[in-house]
């Protein structure tokens, strides 16, 4: 009986998917719009799914598949609307416009969709001609938010609060803008101190920045030159092990994906240094075993040879006296001469059969033979080669790969796009948008203490070369980089304190989160002896020694400059020599390569990342010890007394996918901000449930319903919230 119960249900299924189906083919939603799907990559949306964000947003709209379709060819279409055009707001309207019927007529899901995007940085953002006015009328005690750093995080928070009708004002301890972005010129030569390279920058939300403020960028040159004890690799070689280097981290993601790899020893994962080892353990051992099996195959041919040999010896020897015996027997013996000639002949086959059987054995045995196997996978030389692709990786990651958890995490940091530089350094991006979108910027104020004891906001404390001074915010959003996060638990005095102490999960987080180390150093000649190109930044790299691996590595030099920067990803005692050993390293380097190079470079600059108060270190990794949730732990907004939440994290270290590099900081200052915005004026998203799927397009006649809103709830915050409960400072 619930055979045929389940039976009928499976066909009543089917037959509503296929209608469902013929219904959307009916309407045009299936098949591919590879414009839509090419800009949805772009902007790092899933063109076929919703995310998360969507689903928890829209979660009733999205229960039916139809309906999903729906959603998702209005979002995609808005991602394109703005996509095209990134200079100017992307409206309702203009979204509307571009659809074709019947999607046009889902006025509310078009007017929430814009309003999602909007408010989650994924559209309109950066600095942009704004058609529409303000939704949100904020009471003005409501309005000043405090945002803590000028960084890519602080900055990307504050134009966007300032775009949601908040008006932010930065408190940056140094006397410039951009943080770990830190652009300074000599003798008219740009030096990137910090940040240097946009990596991914295809899909990358910097790439809009660009294209806003008309900045120009240089690309590397595309084939990279690699110099081993002096001389350039070969194209082939360099192809080799590029190629092996991709195959072993393709196993390394693969293993990654099918287990945890945790040890249960120590409660750590394991490092990506352990999991390169293991994996050349077991190339090892196989080619060893190979070795074995190829010397006992010679072995064993060589035997059969033997034995071979002697039977043939032993045929010889019987043929001959079968020979003698047959001369011997007299002519008229007819019978016996018979039956020992034919003995003869029957010995005389088998020796030919011995013979062709030993020819074959002998050819197997030669070829076997020019088959050799090495004992070894690499050679120590080879396998020099190869190490520099690690330490390529310990570059990317900016820490010894030792330290790093092998994670699949870990691969976001590898370059999957183009890598550009900025003309005029990457720090012009964030000081040109701070200036555009008007946001003020208080120099030379240093945080020393946030306390969120209080009822309904945040105090902070602060010294000015004037003197300290403290303030209350109603919100607060804290970018302080994770190497000042380090500190702050460890009760350095040289970092601020929080009032009352953070909660236990995001201390953990701060701990078990990676902080790693990259110091530059650059110098500047007369001129330069490296291949320098009008447009192209020249890139180069170095085979260090083993031990070294990514030490003065890579070298990269501006277009048409006469300076040149190297990198340290070393132990940390390496970092701490002077910056006379530093130079003169350098300059052995490039002696090998450029025997022209100068004994004394004109000028040189040695960062020392590690030491500045306001950063101690250069970006987040996956320790041994990190997980997904340290991230969430660290990102998670602290609340007041009143029970809300006041005191918000951005900062590349909040960025589970991004963390360590510039899109992760500008990613988690608009997260923070959306978050910001969602917590005091709510989604914003008007009621839709009333939107009805038009049956065809002459008989739809869209009503006032689909335009005006139901619910307007977003145009007021919350009751609770209007009322001020304490006076702005
Ligand atoms: C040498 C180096 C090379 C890099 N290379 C690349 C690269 O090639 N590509 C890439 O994508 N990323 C790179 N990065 C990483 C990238 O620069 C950072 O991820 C990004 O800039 C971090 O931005 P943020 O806003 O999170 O932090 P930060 O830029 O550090 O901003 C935090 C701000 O807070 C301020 N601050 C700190 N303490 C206080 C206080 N007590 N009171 C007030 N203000 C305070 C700081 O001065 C700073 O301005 C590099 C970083 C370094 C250092």
């Amino acid at each position: 009986m619930s055979r045929v119960f389940t039976k009928a249900a499976r066909s009543r299924q089917k037959n509503a998917e296929e209608e469902e189906i013929e219904e959307m083919e009916m309407f045009g939603l299936l098949g591919t719009d590879h414009t839509l799907k090419n800009v949805a990559r772009c902007m790092r949306m899933p063109y076929e799914e919703t995310t998360a964000i969507e689903r928890s947003l829209f979660y009733e709209l999205l229960q039916s598949r139809q309906m999903t379709e729906i959603f998702l060819k209005i979002r995609n279409t808005a991602l394109l609307v703005w996509h095209m055009n990134r200079q100017v707001e992307c409206t309702t309207e203009d979204v509307k416009n571009r659809l074709e019927t019947p999607f046009k007529y889902y006025a509310i899901m078009i007017q929430n969709i814009v309003h999602y995007l909007t408010r989650h940085g994924i559209i309109n953002f950066g600095c942009y001609h704004h058609e529409s006015h303000l939704e949100y009328q904020i009471p003005r005690e409501h309005q000043n938010v405090l945002v803590i750093g000028a960084g890519a995080a602080g900055i990307a928070a504050a134009t966007q609060l300032s775009d949601l009708g908040f008006r932010p004002t930065i408190f940056e301890a140094r006397q410039r803008i951009g943080g770990r972005v830190a652009s300074m010129w000599h003798d008219g030569a740009l030096l990137e101190v910090g940040c240097d390279t946009l990596r991914n920058l295809d899909t990358s939300p910097i790439n809009t920045l660009l294209c806003q403020m008309d900045i120009e960028t240089t690309f590397y040159m595309e084939n990279e030159l690699i110099y081993k004890d002096g001389h350039r690799l070969s194209e082939q070689r360099k192809h080799l092990f590029k190629t092996l280097y991709q195959n072993l981290q393709g196993s390394i993601d693969h293993v990654a994906f099918e287990k945890e790899h945790r040890s249960e020893d120590n409660g750590m994962y394991v490092s990506r240094q352990q999991m390169y080892e293991n994996m050349f353990n077991q190339i090892e051992r196989r080619t060893l075993v190979n070795f074995h099996n190829h010397a006992k195959e010679s072995n064993n041919l060589t035997q059969r040879m033997e034995m071979l040999s002697k039977t043939l010896e032993t045929l010889r020897t019987a043929a001959l006296r079968g020979e003698e015996k047959y001369k011997e027997i007299p002519k008229e013996d007819y019978i016996q001469r018979r039956s020992v000639n034919l003995k003869l002949k029957k010995a005389m086959e088998k020796f030919d059969d011995a013979i062709e059987e030993f020819d074959a054995l002998r050819a197997r045995l030669n070829a076997h033979n020019q088959m050799q196997p090495s004992q070894q996978y690499m050679s120590p030389d080879d396998f020099r080669d190869f190490n520099a692709h690690l330490g390529l990786e310990e570059y990317l990651t900016g820490t010894q790969l030792e330290t790093v958890q092998f994670s699949s995490n870990t691969r976001n940091f590898l370059p999957e796009g183009p890598a550009a530089s900025v003309k005029q350094g990457v720090g012009s991006i964030f000081e040109e948008l701070a200036e555009k979108c008007r946001i003020p910027i208080l120099f030379k104020h240093t945080i020393t203490e946030i306390d969120t004891s209080g009822k309904d906001s945040v105090r902070v404390q602060f010294e000015t070369p004037k003197g300290s001074a403290a303030m209350t915010f109603r919100y607060v959003v804290c970018t302080l980089p994770l190497g000042v996060l380090k500190k702050t638990i460890s009760n350095d005095q040289r970092a601020p304190i929080f009032k009352p102490p953070l909660p236990p999960n995001k201390v953990d987080a701060i701990k078990c989160l990676g902080w790693g180390l990259i110091n530059k150093i650059t110098m500047g000649f007369p001129d330069p002896f490296w291949r320098t190109f009008r447009d192209e930044q020249t890139q180069f790299a170095r085979i260090p020694e083993i031990t070294e691996r990514s030490y003065m590595l890579s070298w990269t030099s501006p277009p048409n400059s006469n300076s040149i920067t190297t990198y340290i990803v070393a132990h940390r005692t390496v970092h701490d020599k002077s910056e006379n050993e530093h130079v003169d390293a350098a300059i052995k380097c490039l002696k090998e390569i450029f025997p022209d190079c100068p004994d004394q470079p004109l000028f040189s600059l040695c960062t020392r990342w590690h030491n500045d108060p306001l950063a101690f270190g250069t970006g987040t990794f996956m320790s041994l010890r990190s997980e997904p949730k340290h991230f969430e732990d660290i990102s998670e907004a602290i609340r007041t007394k009143d029970g809300l939440k006041r005191l918000f994290f951005a900062g590349e270290h909040t960025d589970a996918t991004e963390y360590g590099t510039i899109n992760g900081a500008w990613l988690s200052g608009v997260r923070a901000a959306a978050e910001l915005a969602n917590d005091y004026l709510g989604s914003g998203l008007i009621d839709g449930s009333d939107v009805q799927i038009p049956l065809a397009d002459d008989d739809f006649e869209p009503t006032a319903d689909h335009y005006l809103p139901k619910e307007e709830s977003f145009l007021q915050p919350p009751p609770e919230l209007l009322i001020p409960k304490e006076e702005p400072i």
